[in-house]
């Protein structure tokens, strides 16, 4: 069992321009007392000792006594341009003082000048096959979480097919709703999946763990095909939709073999299915080549699910689709209390618009691109790395106790993640095994934060 007791070497962090304010608020144990005797148990942490955050400032968090440390989770993956973004920031202040919130029943500028900037960004058209009809994706419904944005996709469907049945991948996460713990389990998470009727798994593309045993390109992309299997066996033959991350997030950055989408989509859309992309993770550049994450995989789909990046830190979400599709939603009375309000809506567009003018999505492509290599070059050196994968900013290092057997190395990876902090690095930790670091920083990290980030890993696993 690794354990993390030696006090860690000191990797100083690169050089950084900012003073936190200084800190008087409840102590930490206070806070954590507080917690346990007021907040749900179901509130996880993480950490032995749980960290207390209390400013952030681009890349960086600061804990109560000041201290700093590289937030490589972004907040879990929030936080796309940088923790208190100035320009987002100085936008988000003007609109708190001029008006918080109206809901949809009245009409407000930026909700509508928001929902035209998402439709620009859009790929040109959907799929267009399964019903959709082929037009553009330029029609947003704003909610507050990627769950409701995700049921709302789903609901859609179902309203738009008159079909019920929707297929989403194992080893996959979308959300902590009812509806979407069904899309999400599989009995893999914590809730089973089997609670939840009207959802069908099928595989994710996961070739590290390729179920068949067998190796791309010479599997013929059998975990792709089965979908048809899926579909004409576990189902009435008649579904609703597809959903897929197309960069696996929570569950270890699984990034599936070219084609897979491919292939499952066009089995989904021969039976009627619509195709919804789930870009709460992947989107906004994060994946660097691409604007959105399924661009990489030669894909149209009928719907798009955004969150988390969408509003770098803002409770804001969102489902765009085609004005055929979305269409459904006007069948009946839907409303939802603070979709598309006005400081969430500012806070979104100002964070699409430096996407644009600080050239995030480049950074994401260069710095992660740097820093996919140095891990693999970590990987020579740590026979515990099994796994390299990813793209852009949006990538996973999976550990494992035998290169043969694969077996997860889960104790090895909380103890780096555990250290790692101890050493001023935030990592994220997921997998089906939960023995995969996952490193998805705010999109502004820099090269110099990306050795920082591989000399703490190549510190911490030199231990474990
Ligand atoms: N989809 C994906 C891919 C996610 O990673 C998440 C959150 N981890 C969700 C949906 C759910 O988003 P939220 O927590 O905002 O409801």
């Amino acid at each position: 069992m690794p354990t993390t007791d030696a006090h860690p070497k000191t990797i100083p962090l690169p050089q950084f321009d900012h003073q936190p304010r200084p800190y008087d608020g409840p102590t930490r144990d206070e806070v954590v007392a507080l917690r346990r005797q007021y907040l749900s148990p179901g509130l996880i942490t993480y950490y032995q000792e749980p960290l207390m955050v209390v400013e952030g400032k681009m890349q960086y968090v600061f804990d109560e006594t000041g201290r700093r440390y590289l937030d490589a989770f972004a907040g879990i993956v929030t936080v796309s341009v940088g923790h208190c973004h100035p320009k987002v920031l100085k936008k988000v202040r003007q609109q708190q003082d001029t008006l918080q919130h109206t809901t949809t029943i009245y009409l407000h500028p930026t909700i509508a000048k928001f929902a035209e900037k998402l439709a620009e960004k859009m790929p040109q058209s959907s799929g267009g096959v399964s019903g959709g009809d082929g037009g553009p994706l330029d029609k947003t419904y704003f909610t507050n979480s990627g769950s409701e944005a995700n049921e709302l996709a789903v609901l859609s469907a179902r309203e738009h097919t008159g079909h019920h049945t929707v297929i989403a991948l194992r080893n996959g996460y979308h959300g902590g709703t009812a509806a979407t713990m069904g899309l999400t389990a599989h009995g893999t998470w914590k809730f089973k999946s089997n609670q939840f009727p009207g959802v069908v798994h099928t595989h994710a593309g996961y070739c590290y763990r390729c179920l068949y045993d067998l190796e791309y390109p010479s599997c013929g992309l059998k975990c792709a095909h089965d979908v048809k299997d899926v579909i004409e066996y576990q189902t009435s033959g008649e579904i609703a939709a597809f959903i897929g991350e197309p960069i696996q997030g929570v569950g270890g950055a699984v990034v599936p073999p070219e084609g897979f989408f491919e292939i499952v989509y066009q089995i989904v859309r021969d039976h009627g299915g619509l195709c919804i992309a789930d870009e709460v993770q992947g989107g906004f550049g994060r994946t660097g080549h691409h604007y959105w994450a399924h661009q990489n995989w030669n894909v149209q789909p009928d719907m798009i699910t955004m969150a988390k990046g969408i509003g770098n830190g803002a409770p804001l979400a969102a489902m765009t689709t085609t004005a055929d599709i979305s269409q459904a939603m006007a069948n009946r009375i839907h409303f939802n209390t603070y979709g598309g309000n006005p400081v969430s809506v500012t806070q979104g567009l100002a964070t699409l618009e430096v996407i644009d003018e600080e050239g995030i999505q480049e950074n994401a492509l260069q710095v992660g691109t740097y820093l996919k290599d140095a891990l693999h070059e970590l990987q020579n050196k740590h026979s515990l790395i099994g796994d390299v994968r990813g793209l852009g900013l949006m990538l996973g290092v999976e550990l494992v106790k035998d290169r043969q057997t694969k077996e997860p190395a889960k104790a090895e990876c909380a103890a780096v993640v555990e250290r790692a902090k101890q050493m001023g690095l935030l990592l994220g930790k997921g997998g089906l095994h939960g023995n995969v670091i996952r490193l998805k920083p705010p999109m502004c990290i820099t090269k110099d934060d990306a050795d920082f980030i591989v000399a703490v890993l190549d510190e911490c696993l030199t231990c474990c």
